[in-house]
């Protein structure tokens, strides 16, 4: 698609596990059609996109094309949160919801970005891509004229069921009380929902709280979007694509996986991915030597991604299980709920001797804070993935064949979780929540379970492969043949181009 070049404005919501998948949909636009994206945001976020691509070994910039990072005033202390912190990662719960809340608060100067593109180009920018939870962009793109499209970072389903309960409030009954179980509107009756699936700050919703009079007006604006991209694969999840194509009405582009291509290259294991984002407690190198020192999938990654962690005697009784199982593992960790994340770690939150045992034995690589969870997941030696059931993670391990031992904590992963074990088949949750029960002795049942090379855990990795192989297929483009989402992506940009 040539012609001149036309001008797309992103604004991702202010969270790594947002920030990531945006920058990889603007350098999918950006390759496939050449127009010049703007990514606008808080200062601290753009600092981190900035140091993303600085250590990004494909770089994004060619001299032709451009990416271009614009950072919106800011000041975290105006909305009551600790200096620096636009970020969901070091915030508790009641400041994510002033995070949240804060946003709009970026609308004068976004607004400001698009007149001054509009004089200085001549003309507005083709469209704006925001994050569903930033859809006050609506209003901005109707002031010039222009689409406002809403891009989900999650998944079909995931999204689709978040919306609908926010939306619809179904675990509440007539009276007010709270329903154990409750179906949602959009999916088929038979699916049914358990209150243990809500997030505690949903569970208590009722539409008057501080969280529904933040979600609700938001979530709602998201559906006057002229269309929404959504970070999956049509054939990965087809009952999330036509429930979200439910839920949400305007049309529903599915233009995922949004990992880097390397990881779906068909050739094995592309070592170094190159993208860290934040400097990792271990270097990718001494990581990629761990594994290599260990038999092809007899390792488990365990990671909680880049906001959540759980609390300090459940990470005890992980520790134990771990240890418990003895299979070798890749855990990173973060200091437990209640701790500064800037905080020392403490030998306390572990069983005596437990980080020291781990290096003695090589059974463990204890890593702090942050991971090169990318290179980890495409090494031969990584066998399981105990994960939070984020989408970005969960794209990630099964783009290498890696099935998954869930343990949903907040947004929408116990949806997440839901269908990869219900429907794909490439997961079982061990636990849910942030104070979801937890034994050593189930620790190391589940993982017995999903490491074994045999029964139940030889036909999920065997579905993972499968899913991770309709991935490949889906950003395939040969001979003329479109795979869905090149097909999807390229129906999307036929819309700014008339
Ligand atoms: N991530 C990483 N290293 C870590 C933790 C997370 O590289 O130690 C990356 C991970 O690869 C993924 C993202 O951070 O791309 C986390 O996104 P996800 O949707 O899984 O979870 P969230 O952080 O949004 O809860």
């Amino acid at each position: 698609m040539g012609g001149p070049r036309k001008h797309v404005v992103m604004l991702p919501f202010m969270a790594q596990g947002h920030l990531i998948p945006f920058l990889a949909l603007a350098r999918r636009i950006q390759q496939r059609t050449g127009f010049t994206i703007t990514i606008a945001n808080t200062p601290l976020n753009i600092q981190y996109l900035t140091s993303t691509i600085a250590k990004d070994s494909s770089k994004i910039s060619t001299p032709e094309s451009e990416i271009r990072l614009v950072a919106l005033p800011y000041n975290s202390v105006d909305h009551g949160l600790p200096p620096n912190t636009e970020n969901t990662e070091a915030l508790s719960p009641p400041q994510i919801v002033s995070l949240f809340r804060s946003s709009r608060s970026l609308e004068p100067a976004f607004r400001r970005l698009i007149s001054d593109i509009t004089v200085q180009e001549g003309r507005p920018p083709v469209c704006i891509v925001s994050d569903i939870f930033m859809a006050w962009t609506n209003e901005a793109a109707k002031a010039v004229g222009i689409v406002n499209i809403s891009f989900t970072t999650g998944g079909a389903y995931g999204t689709a069921a978040y919306m609908s309960i926010w939306l619809n409030l179904p675990h509440r009954s007539l009276g007010g009380g709270i329903k154990e179980e409750f179906s949602l509107p959009g999916f088929p009756d038979s699916c049914r929902f358990h209150i243990s699936q809500l997030h505690p700050f949903l569970r208590a919703a009722d539409g008057t709280d501080e969280w529904s009079r933040v979600f609700q007006p938001s979530l709602s604006l998201s559906l006057a979007s002229s269309g929404w991209l959504c970070n999956t694969v049509e054939e990965m999840e087809p009952k999330g694509r036509e429930i979200l194509r439910k839920v949400v009405k305007p049309t529903v582009w599915c233009i995922g996986p949004l990992i880097p291509p390397s990881m779906l290259d068909p050739s094995p294991s592309p070592g170094f991915v190159g993208r860290t984002g934040k400097e990792p407690g271990v270097s990718p190198e001494k990581c990629l030597e761990w594994l290599d020192s260990h038999p092809k999938e007899s390792v488990l990654y365990v990671s909680f991604g880049s906001q959540n962690t759980i609390t300090a005697s459940r990470m005890m009784e992980l520790a134990m299980g771990l240890e418990g199982s003895k299979k070798p593992f890749i855990w990173v960790i973060r200091p437990p709920i209640g701790f500064d994340l800037k905080a020392e770690f403490r030998p306390e939150w572990f069983p005596e001797g437990f980080e020291e045992r781990m290096v003695e034995t090589k059974q463990g690589l204890v890593v702090h804070k942050w991971a090169p969870q990318l290179e980890i997941l495409c090494h031969k030696s990584t066998g399981a993935f105990l994960s939070h059931c984020g989408w970005n993670s969960i794209t990630e391990s099964l783009s290498q064949g890696v099935p998954i031992i869930g343990w949903p904590l907040a947004a929408e992963q116990a949806y997440n979780s839901k269908m990869l074990v219900e429907d794909m088949g490439v997961a079982v949750e061990l636990t849910r929540g942030m104070q979801g029960s937890l034994d050593k002795e189930e620790v190391k049942r589940v993982i017995g379970v999903v490491m074994e090379k045999s029964g139940k855990g030889e036909d999920m990795r065997k579905k993972a492969v499968e899913i991770g192989e309709l991935m490949r297929a889906a950003v395939k483009e040969e001979g003329g043949h479109k795979g869905s989402s090149v097909q999807a992506m390229d129906d999307f940009l036929s819309t700014l181009c008339p």
